[in-house]
């Protein structure tokens, strides 16, 4: 059993300063900080966390969640709250007896605001019922992070997270009543599961419980989770060693450009062949948050999607965080013919912010999802 540390910090609620292409979140906040689930490759272990190496050993509880979810959200213009973080899972095992997250979904409903949740852990299933409210008032979206169905696999790197079968039952589950659900393959490990089949299983699985969309994302190494992870990886696979170090750069936290494009490819290749949307699609967003933030988020995908066919996104990225940070009102801008004032907007790029205000959706954009 984990030391238990409850805390009654003065605030929780970050406001992002970009536009989040991964989850559209515009807050952010950690309920926990320190995870039960301990997964092997978390980079809440990294020096920049400030947590223990062994991040299951002592967990702090902002018990005082709820009430600094009101006051900081209170008068705030609308936007989607991201409910947990990367240092800790809102769903871990404490939560069901805490049940911290649930009172801060209970304070985010009473807000109308949106939600994006991402666990591994099937307990979220026991506020389906607050989360489809929330989402029939807004928008929820419920995200599981799964790393492969492989039972070594996952029984080597997050044993203590609920297995990938039950996550995907879940989904099916919130699928079923209407809240758009995905998976996140995050991280994916080099050389264990990141192959095509191993990806096209996880895709297909997604596919079958009626996920709406697919996030995928390499593994981070920093500092002394890197060395952690690779004390893990000399233990259980020492043959990788030596590629790990190939593809990883002495400094960097990534794996080398050549390897993130293959790995892009086959994420590219399953979600076209299971027929699903890679990142969340303008659909599901259009119409359910502020225009400026639907608008960022359409051209932060746009972006993301030139970078995986191999073409230069980063102008569309740029636009998308002008968008995001602009006080001015968009829409007037639009009107009066006067968008390209923002800087980084372009002609090009202002004719697709013009098309998303008059008509809710954008040709180029949807004609990139399809190819
Ligand atoms: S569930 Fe997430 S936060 Fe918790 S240990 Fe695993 S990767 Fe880290």
């Amino acid at each position: 059993m984990p030391t238990i540390i409850p805390t009654t910090p003065k605030s929780i609620i970050l406001k992002r300063n970009y536009a989040d292409g991964w989850f559209l979140e515009k807050y952010a906040m950690n309920i926990y900080r320190g995870c039960q689930h301990a997964c092997e490759y978390c980079d809440g272990r990294s020096e920049r966390y400030y947590l223990d190496l062994d991040i299951g050993s002592k967990i702090y509880i902002k018990v005082n969640a709820p009430e600094l979810v009101k006051k900081g959200l209170r008068k705030k213009e609308k936007g989607i709250v991201a409910v947990g973080g990367g240092i800790g899972d809102s769903y871990q095992p404490l939560e069901k007896k805490y049940e911290v997250t649930r009172k801060v979904l209970e304070v985010i409903k009473e807000l109308n605001f949106p939600i994006f949740i991402l666990t591994k852990s099937s307990l979220v299933e026991r506020d389906i019922d607050l989360i489809k409210e929330i989402n029939e008032q807004n928008l929820a979206l419920v995200a599981f992070s799964i790393t492969s169905l492989d039972e070594d696999v996952w029984k080597t790197w997050e044993p203590r997270a609920s297995p990938p079968e039950e996550r995907f039952r879940v989904i099916g589950k919130f699928s079923q009543i209407g809240v758009p659900t995905g998976l996140v393959m995050m991280p994916t490990l080099p050389f264990i599961s990141d192959s095509t089949e191993s990806i096209e299983k996880l895709v297909s699985r997604a596919k079958e419980e009626g996920a709406s969309f697919v996030i995928a994302g390499g593994l981070t190494l920093r500092d002394r989770q890197k060395n952690y992870y690779y004390q893990k990886l000399q233990e259980n696979y020492p043959e990788l060693v030596l590629k790990y170090n190939q593809i990883c750069s002495e400094h960097g936290y990534h794996a080398n450009e050549e390897y993130n494009q293959k790995l892009n490819e086959i994420v590219l290749q399953a979600c076209r062949k299971y027929e699903i949307p890679l990142r969340i699609p303008h659909k599901v967003f259009h119409g359910k948050i502020e225009v400026k933030d639907e608008v960022s988020h359409v051209l932060q995908q746009i972006g993301y999607l030139l970078d995986i066919i191999g073409k230069r996104g980063s102008a569309y990225r740029k636009a998308a965080n002008q968008i995001f940070k602009t006080t001015q009102d968009i829409t007037k801008l639009t009107k009066e013919g006067r968008i390209t004032e923002i800087p980084g907007i372009g002609e090009k790029i202002g004719k697709v912010i013009e098309e998303i205000i008059q008509t809710g959706e954008s040709e180029y954009y949807l004609k990139l999802m399809k190819l």
